[in-house]
């Protein structure tokens, strides 16, 4: 009743904020039968609105499970795993006028309007069936954590309702005070939010003995036990129950901080509850303190990494501390600030995700760091040898930042911080949580630490326990900082324009015995941001400056301040006078801001770089530097025998300015391969990437460029010049035709999923250009369709592939009915040269390269070449996947292997009209494929084997009919090895 009183002298004191008060008493019974709560729940609702209510809306969370609810995607669901039914309602005792369920929301007409200050009491009578273990919460087994699972009201605040369907994004819930009673079987152990209240009783009768004998008698009375919780200044209530649950109970300042571990799990989380308690102490410390008596951080099989709740949070069982540690304490202590940020500042989530999520992960970073130093403390986790031998340091700000990049230099389009999380594109994650904690560590760069804290932190203590909007924030900060920070907010929130500083040039100009130095900086991007600059002098002296955006700034101590920068201007140029000339002069030295381009923030030609031997840094880079990796490496081929190499790996935050060089050492030979690739994103050219290389390999030399294109996520056009020449074919596995070809290649990409049915089709048109052995040209069409059964259990693949060629085709570039061609095999290091992969196999013609659809069996007998290689192809390949006969036997190893049947068809001719189905070559049978292969996918880049078993050939074979025959072939990604290309 207090916070009736408080809202209505917030009304009166004129501030225009009001919040609705209300009061719960629920009794909620867990079948773990059927997997429901049967819920009572009585329902105060206080309205301290200045407006008159005469209908009140509803949260029903769970009907978002329901068929026909929206999903995430925007199509309708087709299951129905949960939801939640309304069996009575009852508005002070009575029926009210009218009420309707529209999926995850109901509306109530009120018999009596509420005026302001009135109160109505609401009962309900409600099932909720628990959704199996989702992204939130769910049940696995005997085991429930359990949120968002009771019927509540919609916020009615100052912008009026917020009718937001939910489709498993984010919370915005009513202030007030809870009393919940959960009755389980007894032998359960349950965590929530608040406050147990009869310990005494509820924690008699959990052992294992009296939960065993509930299970076996369940049904009789007296089965169960009611544990009861209050709460106070809460705007929501969850649990979680287990039999299975152990207690750990650390303290701090007087506040308990429970954990509930499965049992298997204890002896595991009793070493880690470091991240819990010291995680408390520090976001207590730093935004202010946690005012509720415990907190409690639950081992669970929830989906996400974790799920917070006022006073108790979820943690995903499997990333519990033995299987990665560091991630492990990072989500305990950022679903920890989300008690801060979400739990007592409940901003409006389901419109400002940022207010919740980016102002806990800035708080996670800070409490990361803190608790655990600034390095190396959030490493990527060992899943496997590889990765246990070469670890990837990272620390959990810099990776941050570096999601912020990646989100800011992807070719897919961005959404401003501020858009509704529901409506969100790509990167919601990245932009929500990265881009925004970002966005805080740039506002303390920008107003100092001293101002930026005592805004936050008045922030935190003026908005506990209220529904805080983005302005409210914005206030506190103009407060503290004295000033107008529109400008700030408005670029950073509401447009999605990037940070581009860049040093345009640096001068020394004599003057007497001085030097006057003059300097340039260039905005690149259309963000205009005050920034640092460090001046480096020849005699090793070091100068720090701040450059404002406003001449009225206030300006904070201990800094040295240039003239301000003002946004209409593209460029900043200043002189100053030293007594040495500037060796270097340095943007952002501290990497406070997101600048998208780090490598022109310096008078360097070359920027700076690091170089790592052996250590997997490239998916981890700092932002500020290009790094390099240098792996050796070992290969083999029949003419070479042992080839030793070096490859070097060089990039821009993983994703710009790619360089791969190898050069191998060819032992019997002594001789030297070398290829040198090179690709980048072009972002002035939308979406668009150059790729380009240049090679010494296996007898052949060449060089190519090409531009790629995306047109939007279905469409991918290419554009590609090449040249090659064959110099020595003792190399050769393949037929290929001696000298040189330049070539221009046209491709069109399409390939589009949609519910069960993946579709894509590849246009290749390549023609000779001036200075080729001879004028050839080539189109091919390869099409596929997969359809998916429900579980993706039963696969049906259709592939199609036709091609036309001119009679003067080199062999490398005909069409091969039995897989990839000579072109294809050269781009592929283990088909390129004789013996990489047994030669004997390929004699025989058991080993064969991939392609979209072939003939199997074709390379087995001795028909003669223009049977299998010409000019015009016309084949096609259905593939029937069905489940893994291994799984159903239950052999554990085999489990990876995918099988599936096949019949093959298919025809090559030199020229004119194809001959007719009776003169393809058939095979029909069964296909085996491995594709497990952890660590030797990153050494020797292999993605899959292939057995195939082309038991039956029809008649055009020499021999036809059912035999025992086999084709093997490789896949390799290169994508993710480290050697080859
Ligand atoms: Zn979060």
């Amino acid at each position: 009743m207090i916070m009736v009183v408080l809202g209505l002298l917030n009304f009166i004191n004129g501030k225009g904020y009001f919040q609705q008060y209300v009061n719960y008493e629920i009794d909620a019974f867990l079948n773990i039968q059927t997997h429901t709560i049967n819920g009572f729940q009585k329902l105060l609702y206080v309205n301290n609105s200045p407006d008159s209510l005469s209908e009140i809306y509803f949260h029903l969370y769970f009907n978002k499970f329901e068929k026909g609810a929206y999903s995430e995607k925007g199509d309708l669901r087709s299951v129905s795993e949960a939801f939640i039914d309304i069996y009575e309602i009852k508005e002070n005792g009575e029926q009210p006028r009218s009420y309707d369920i529209f999926k995850t929301l109901m509306h109530v007409a009120l018999i009596d309007t509420l005026a302001p200050g009135d109160t109505v009491v609401f009962n309900f009578d409600f099932g909720a069936r628990i959704p199996y273990a989702s992204s939130r919460y769910g049940y696995l087994a005997d085991h429930y954590s359990v949120g968002n699972w009771y019927p509540t009201p919609v916020v009615y605040d100052k912008n009026g309702w917020h009718l937001h369907q939910h489709l498993d994004n984010e919370f915005y819930q009513e202030w007030g005070d809870f009393k919940v009673s959960i009755n389980v079987p007894k032998g359960f152990i349950v965590g929530a939010t608040g406050n147990l209240v009869n310990a005494d009783i509820a924690l008699q009768d959990t052992s294992s003995e009296v939960y065993d004998w509930y299970l076996t008698n369940f049904g009789e009375t007296d089965t169960t036990t009611t544990w009861k919780f209050e709460a106070e200044n809460v705007h929501d209530f969850a649990w979680a129950a287990d039999p299975e649950f152990r207690y750990i109970r650390k303290h701090w300042n007087g506040i308990d901080i429970n954990f509930l571990v499965m049992r298997p799990n204890y002896n595991d989380w009793i070493k880690e509850t470091k991240a819990g308690v010291e995680g408390v102490r520090f976001l207590s410390e730093q935004f202010g303190p946690y005012p509720y008596k415990q907190i409690t951080i639950v081992d669970t099989y929830i989906d996400a990494g974790g799920m917070e709740y006022p006073n108790i949070v979820f943690i995903n069982t499997n990333l519990g501390p033995a299987s990665d540690l560091t991630y492990f304490r990072a989500v305990v202590i950022h679903e920890l600030a989300h008690n801060w940020f979400y739990g007592l500042l409940a901003s409006n989530q389901t419109e400002y995700e940022w207010m919740d999520e980016g102002f806990t992960q800035f708080a996670e970073i800070l409490a990361v760091e803190n608790i655990f130093g600034t390095e190396n403390n959030y490493y990527r986790p060992a899943y496997d040898w590889f990765s246990k031998l070469f670890p990837t340091k990272r620390d959990v700000r810099s990776w941050s930042h570096l999601q912020v990049l990646r989100l800011a230099k992807s070719t897919r389009e961005e959404d401003a911080v501020n858009t509704m999380p529901d409506r969100f594109g790509y990167g919601v994650g990245s932009s929500q949580y990265d881009k925004m904690a970002k966005i805080l560590f740039m506002l303390e760069n920008v107003l100092g630490t001293d101002v930026f804290w005592l805004g936050m932190r008045n922030y935190v203590k003026e908005w506990s326990m209220k529904h805080p909007q983005p302005d409210d924030f914005k206030s506190c900060m103009e407060k503290a900082a004295g000033t107008d920070l529109d400008w700030f907010f408005n670029q950073w929130l509401n447009t999605v324009k990037h940070l581009d500083l860049s040093v345009a040039s640096l001068k020394n100009i004599k003057s007497d015995d001085e030097y006057v130095v003059q300097f340039e900086i260039e905005n690149k991007g259309g963000i205009h941001m005050p920034f640092d600059v460090l001046l480096v002098l020849e005699n090793g002296d070091s100068l720090f400056y701040h450059v404002p955006v406003d001449y009225f700034f206030p300006r904070v101590e201990g800094r040295s301040y240039l003239p301000e920068w003002h946004f209409s201007q593209k460029t900043y140029k200043q002189d100053l006078l030293m007594d040495f000339k500037a060796a270097e002069i340095m943007i952002d030295p501290q990497n406070a801001l997101t600048d998208v381009n780090k490598l022109n923030n310096s008078s360097r030609y070359i920027p700076k770089m690091d170089w790592h031997f052996m250590t997997p840094q490239t998916h981890a880079a700092p932002v500020d530097k290009y790094i390099w990796e240098t792996w050796p490496g070992i290969f083999y081929n029949n003419i070479d025998k042992f080839k030793i190499g070096l490859a070097n790996y060089g990039s821009y935050i993983g994703s710009d300015h790619l360089f791969d060089i190898k050069v191998w050492y060819k032992t019997y030979t002594a001789n030297v391969d070398f290829s040198v690739q090179y690709r980048t994103p072009i972002r002035w050219l939308n979406r668009t990437g150059i790729f380009s290389n240049v090679y010494t390999l296996d007898g052949r030399q060449g060089a190519d460029i090409e531009l790629r294109t995306r047109y939007n996520s279905a469409a991918l056009f290419s554009l590609k010049v090449e040249n090659y020449t064959l110099f020595n074919d003792s190399y050769l596995a393949y037929p290929w035709q001696r000298g040189t070809f330049n070539t221009i290649n046209l491709g069109a990409n399409y390939a589009q999923s949609a519910d069960k049915v993946y579709s894509a089709a590849v246009l290749n048109l390549k023609n000779a250009l001036q200075g080729s052995e001879q004028p050839f040209g080539t189109a091919r069409l390869d099409l596929k369709q997969s359809y998916y059964s429900k579980y993706s259990d039963y696969v049906l693949d259709v592939n199609i592939s036709t091609g036309l060629g001119s009679n003067e085709t080199p062999l490398q570039e005909q069409f091969n009915l039995a897989g990839g061609n000579g072109i294809m095999e050269f781009g592929q290091a283990y088909y390129r040269a004789r013996g990489s992969l047994p030669y004997s196999w390929r004699k025989k013609g058991h080993l064969v390269m991939h392609s979209n659809a072939k003939v199997r069996g074709a390379t087995l007998y001795k028909v003669a070449s223009p049977a299998v290689l010409n000019n015009n192809i016309i084949v096609s390949s259905i593939e029937f996947d069905f489940p893994n006969l291994f799984y159903l036997m239950n052999i554990s190893l085999l489990d990876f292997f995918e099988n599936s049947l096949f019949y093959d068809s298919g025809v090559v001719w030199s020229r004119g009209t194809p001959p007719s189905y009776r003169q393809y070559l058939k095979s029909a049978g069964i296909s085996l494929m491995y594709n497990n292969f952890y660590s030797l996918s990153y050494i020797f880049g292999i993605d899959n084997i292939k057995l195939d078993f082309p038991l039956w050939v029809g008649e055009s074979f020499n021999e036809d009919g059912f035999d025992f025959r086999w084709i093997i072939s490789f896949d390799f990604d290169f994508s993710t090895n480290l050697f080859y290309q």
